[in-house]
């Protein structure tokens, strides 16, 4: 499998060689079919590549053709080159029903090209009629199977409900219910052996079998807290998906947010240490791929909102002003007094879908990053 992995890397990089090599004028460049065309005479020129899977090594060109289409819808970034312990996997297509066995009630096998008979653990039922799969290998050394189906939406209530969500950078995310959801992070034993593992990695010597294995060590710890991020947004996306019909999220580009905030050597940024730690703090909140969930189990029902103010306007009159925002945690509203926490207050801005405006001459053109938490972050 690790042969397959590398495969996969192998012809995935030749397909971004491939497009690099692009110049105007040099007429199109070859498509998915051409590029099968290609991998079968190269196949034919270099034996140690025939001995490889063909399945594996078609649908690396596939899936970077995908990736080359999602680049041009502007979704996603150019694909770029796959490195070696980082980007570790396979896809397996045209699996039949005999490919997958149950063995016991905790584990099942598959059949992988080449490998034969792979046994995994049976976390969850694998989907009938489950037509591809993909095996990754994780940072942490772990191996994973995922079966392709396309699960039925999460039906909403069917009453109307809409609730608003505010993403916190101290909280994971507010809602206009007057709920927190809190992103599970290290603890703080965890915490503090992860910053002892990475001084011991600063101190081990280059190719050293102690750097292998604190390397490894840092990988399981971090692993570990991405898992329970991951499952975080899993289930907040399900549960907010079920209990409401309209769910309205600020519209951030999250992109744009965590971009490096050093600036270039014209222009160098401000505040670039605080920027940087909210970047950290946005990344490690999970509240990109809460949405991209919600987006993807609510299909129709995210709204986004523009982001305008929201953080100064106030839920139960709408007056906006800077002055209204206490402090990082306290709205208090300069007008009718009204006073609730400020992320909570921030959701039910968002749920009523207002787009907000500034009152007077205020800058309208202010940059969307909320400032207030950068001050406070900075500070
Ligand atoms: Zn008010």
């Amino acid at each position: 499998m690790l042969r397959h992995c590398s495969d996969a890397r192998y012809v995935w990089n030749l397909c971004v060689e491939q497009e690099n090599e692009w110049r105007p004028g040099r007429g199109k460049m070859p498509r998915f079919a051409e590029r099968c065309r290609q991998l079968t005479e190269a196949r034919d020129a270099n034996p140690w590549l025939a001995a490889g899977s063909v399945t594996v090594q078609q649908q690396a060109v596939k899936d970077h053709a995908q990736a080359m289409r999602n680049f041009f819808s502007g979704t996603h970034q150019r694909p770029t080159w796959r490195k070696a312990g980082q980007h570790e996997g396979f896809r397996v297509v045209a699996v039949r029903p005999g490919d997958v066995r149950r063995l016991n009630r905790s584990h099942a096998e598959v059949k992988v090209p080449k490998a034969g008979w792979v046994r995994f653990r049976w976390s969850r039922p694998v989907p009938p009629g489950a037509k591809s799969f993909r095996v990754t290998l994780d940072r942490a050394g772990r191996w994973h199977v995922a079966f392709a189906a396309i699960p039925e939406p999460v039906q909403g209530t069917g009453t109307g409900e809409v609730v608003g969500i505010d993403r916190g950078v101290k909280v994971g995310a507010a809602l206009s219910t007057g709920e927190m959801l809190t992103v599970p992070r290290l603890r703080g034993r965890e915490a503090a052996r992860l910053l002892r593992l990475e001084r011991k990695l600063a101190h081990a010597k280059r190719g050293s079998n102690r750097r292998r294995d604190v390397k490894a060590q840092i990988a399981r710890t971090k692993a570990r807290e991405a898992d329970r991020r991951k499952d975080w947004a899993e289930q907040a996306s399900t549960d907010i998906a079920r209990r409401f019909d309209v769910i309205r999220v600020e519209d951030l580009n999250i992109k744009g947010m965590t971009r490096s905030a050093k600036g270039t050597a014209e222009q160098p940024g401000k505040n670039v240490a605080a920027k940087a730690g909210l970047n950290r703090e946005i990344g490690r909140s999970g509240w990109g791929r809460l949405v991209e969930r919600l987006e993807d189990k609510a299909p129709g029902r995210v709204r986004k909102v523009p982001p305008a103010y929201t953080s100064q306007r106030c839920s139960a009159c709408g007056h906006t002003a800077r002055e209204n925002r206490e402090s990082q945690a306290v709205f208090l509203c300069t007008a009718c007094g009204y006073a609730c926490n400020a992320d909570v207050n921030a959701a039910r801005v968002i749920a009523a879908g207002h787009a907000v405006n500034a009152r007077g001459g205020d800058a309208v053109r202010r940059p969307v990053n909320r400032e207030p938490q950068l001050a406070l972050l900075a500070s």
